[in-house]
């Protein structure tokens, strides 16, 4: 047997994400939708070793400009017609240390 009651409860929803860094609208309210598509959206639990905390929970919301300002030095960049990776557009091309001969 099953026995149902109507209850109302309080729920939290999104409303509304904007970038940590800085501020854009990713979602919600003043948000671009190519900007929602291209934001970064970080969630993991750090695991033994890690340097943010055993356990604990990283999240972070981030709009392309501050992935690509932040990150794109370090980013493989690939078009789908080349196949092959790059750096990141506009990132600044970091020194490679000489290969030994
Ligand atoms: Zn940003």
């Amino acid at each position: 047997m099953r026995i149902f009651q109507r209850i109302q409860r309080e729920v939290t929803v999104l409303t509304q994400c904007r970038c940590d860094r800085c501020g854009l609208p990713l979602a919600g309210e003043g948000a671009d939708v190519f900007e929602a598509q291209e934001a970064l959206h970080v969630d993991f639990v750090g695991g033994y070793g890690s340097v943010f905390g055993d356990g604990d929970r990283v999240c972070g919301d981030f709009c392309q400009a501050c992935v690509q300002a932040v990150l794109g030095e370090w980013l493989r960049v690939s078009a789908p017609e080349d196949g092959g990776p790059k750096l990141a557009q506009n990132a600044t091309q970091r020194s490679k240390p000489d290969a030994p001969e």
